[in-house]
């Protein structure tokens, strides 16, 4: 059964048919999109044979949890509890489990589940998954029927192979961000094949651009960054861009026209993206990570038909590429620019989200949902 706050879902009347042992857990949820986010209890099934349980330590703040929240996108199952960048520690594992032990520290990003059968989850691209992956929040979990519940919570049970193994060298906290924000921009890096002679501009400096930064640098690109104020310029040059374009500058638009292999558009609202195609050189890409919907102004496609430019959307990337980009992090010393918070500030943290206000990635220190 599960109950939030004195709560029975009703969405448990239909599906509550497994008789499953499941465990309780503190969380931080919200019940509607208009109203905060606060403390609720959550039941999570209790460890199968292939299940790992993990007490988190440290979870992200991504914007797609504000997005979920406020029902930005539509579809969300409320009470929603969100977070999908979970660094934690193993605290009992199934039978049948043997990528990792207890005590060891472990990582969930975006995805708890997919069919493991069709064509895209052969492919290791589970994130394509045919029949529908399983969100780590605000999905269906396929054993109890109910939705998921994301990282803002004591604890997590997830199958062993949607858990990621987390480099030793790497500070745990700040490596919670790389579960989501590291490989949504580690995934078109590596599809569009970036490399030293690549030049990559990221559109909009926050929890995904930064990552984007610092990643393409560490794969030996070129990098430039469209901001669309002066304000973070400073911070753009020591995180290693070569260059910063404020977007919002005609001149300084017009001087990298034809410039660029890859463009990665970070920006979560629906914006103008005709003036960056223009900055893409013959072939180049623009993939928007950011934005889901239709684009306003319309996308002109004189520039791309004789250019040979593409406009292309990606989304996180799948367990194995998730596993090599926090293997590539943990060799290069890559992590996130990270600002810890207490569970009880995620209110303020949104608020401060959404006014561009973070330098570059929230992080919840999940001890203090103890308190
Ligand atoms: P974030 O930390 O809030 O950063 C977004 C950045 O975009 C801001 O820092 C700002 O940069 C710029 N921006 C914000 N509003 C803008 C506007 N109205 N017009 C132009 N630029 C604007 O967000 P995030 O966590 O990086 O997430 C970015 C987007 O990616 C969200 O929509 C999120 O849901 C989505 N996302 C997608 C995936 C995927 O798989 N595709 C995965 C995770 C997140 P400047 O101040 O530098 O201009
Ligand atoms: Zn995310």
């Amino acid at each position: 059964m599960v109950f939030v706050g004195n709560r029975k879902l009703d969405i448990l009347k239909t599906i509550n048919i497994t008789n499953m042992e499941t465990i309780k857990a503190k969380a931080y949820g919200a019940e509607s999109a208009e109203t905060a986010l606060k403390e609720m209890n959550i039941e999570r099934r209790d460890v199968t044979a292939k299940d790992i349980e993990i007490e988190i330590l440290y979870c992200g703040v991504c914007h797609s949890d504000l997005h979920t929240v406020k029902n930005d996108w539509g579809g969300t199952i409320y009470p929603v509890v969100p977070g999908h960048e979970i660094v934690g520690k193993v605290t009992k594992v199934g039978k049948d489990v043997s990528k990792l032990k207890v005590g060891d520290f472990a990582a969930v990003g975006c995805l708890v589940d997919s069919c493991r059968e069709c064509e895209s989850c052969k492919k290791d691209l589970e994130q394509y998954c045919l029949n529908g992956f399983t969100g780590t929040y605000n999905g269906k979990d396929k054993h109890l029927g109910t939705q998921t519940f994301g990282g803002y919570s004591e604890k997590v049970v997830v199958d062993e192979h949607f858990v990621l193994k987390v480099p030793s060298n790497l500070n745990l906290a700040a490596t919670a961000p790389l579960l989501c924000a590291g490989v949504t921009t580690w995934s078109p890096l590596r599809h569009w094949k970036v490399g030293k002679n690549s030049k990559v501009a990221v559109v909009g400096l926050g929890g995904l651009g930064h990552m984007a930064i610092k990643l393409a640098k560490g794969l030996g690109a070129n990098v430039t960054l469209f901001s669309r104020t002066k304000s973070k310029e400073k911070d753009a040059l020591e995180l290693g861009v070569d260059a910063v374009i404020i977007s919002t500058d005609k001149d300084e638009m017009n001087a990298v026209k034809g410039k660029f292999d890859l463009i990665i558009d970070t920006v979560p609202y629906v914006h103008d993206v005709n003036p960056y195609v223009s900055t893409l050189n013959i072939s180049g890409t623009l993939v928007l990570v950011g934005y889901l919907g239709g684009l306003e102004p319309i996308l002109n496609t004189v520039p791309m038909i004789l250019g040979r430019k593409s406009v292309a959307g990606s989304v996180i990337g799948g367990i194995a590429e998730t596993q090599e980009m926090l293997d590539f992090c943990g060799k290069h010393n890559i992590v996130a620019e990270i600002e810890l918070i207490k569970m009880q500030d995620i209110n303020e943290a949104y608020k401060r989200m959404l006014k561009s206000d973070v330098r570059y990635r929230f992080v919840i220190d999940m001890a203090s949902i103890k308190k």
